[in-house]
């Protein structure tokens, strides 16, 4: 109830509002009326017209960080925010082709080439507000790996993961979150597969990888809910599924928490 009744009544004193949950590996979705310019961690982040703006929280965020409102009138508020610690479980993966677990030199090249062009998907600071529609799951199946893990692939330690794994059969229909352009569609990654970027607007991107085909291309703009590929186990995996990735101003974070962000049980002010 919260967002609604102040988005109804803005308060005098202009409140700051988070809706979502500040822990690490999560999106908050904010609004800060009157603000010009919003300020976390020193990085600055997007407000639209009426003063909604997103914050995220990298997997090993620290505890506490500063949160900075410059007012149209120019006053600034400092904010704490307290950031809660989050488990991640561990996800031991046996059965990977181990040329994907130990690379080669000449798949380094590959791996250069992944990694940039996910970079430069990554960048664009487009000032539209795609996201305010909320977000849907890509894919219906079983979640076989969530955000975060510590991953152990043929027993080797590896980065942890940094996306949701939806299990479902080669050829599902995978449908775009939300609202959005699209950034990048194929590659054939070494990691990723054909891979998919949607740009939601102010800095988030959905990632969607491993598809078998893609079925848009770079400047589409998609609806949510649209059909953009299909399923597959390119790149490195067991298995048949989709990874579902997401990305706030560089930061990557739970995609999952995405689902909640328009869910008002969720707010609170600061
Ligand atoms: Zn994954």
């Amino acid at each position: 109830m919260t967002c609604f009744l102040t988005a109804l009544f803005p308060t005098e004193n202009k409140a700051l509002e988070l809706c979502g949950k500040a822990a690490q590996g999560e999106i908050l979705k904010g609004y800060a009326p009157g603000a010009q310019k919003i300020l976390f961690d020193d990085r600055e982040y997007m407000l639209t017209p009426s003063g909604n703006f997103l914050l995220a929280f990298g997997r090993d965020e620290a505890a506490s960080k500063k949160l900075t409102v410059v007012e149209s009138n120019g006053n600034i508020k400092d904010y704490s925010l307290n950031i809660a610690a989050t488990k991640w479980d561990i996800q031991d993966i046996k059965g990977i082709p181990q040329k994907k677990v130990t690379p080669s030199a000449a798949d380094q090249k590959e791996i250069s080439r992944e990694r940039s062009d996910l970079k430069k998907a990554l960048a664009k600071g487009l000032n539209k507000n795609y996201w305010e529609k909320g977000f849907i799951m890509p894919v219906k199946g079983r979640i076989s790996g969530h955000f975060g893990g510590q991953r152990i692939m043929n027993g080797k330690k590896m980065n942890p993961h940094q996306g949701t794994d939806i299990a479902a059969p080669e050829g599902t229909p995978v449908k775009a979150a939300s609202n959005g352009i699209i950034r990048l569609s194929g590659g054939n990654y070494f990691y990723s597969g054909n891979t998919i970027v949607i740009d939601h607007g102010h800095r988030l991107f959905t990632i969607y990888a491993h598809l078998k085909e893609t079925s848009v291309k770079p400047g589409d703009y998609v609806k949510q809910g649209q059909i953009i590929g299909k399923v597959g186990k390119t790149g490195r995996v067991t298995g048949p599924h989709l990874h579902w990735g997401a990305s706030l101003n560089g930061i990557r974070f739970t995609p999952e928490s995405l689902l909640h962000m328009n869910n008002a049980d969720f707010c609170f002010n600061l």
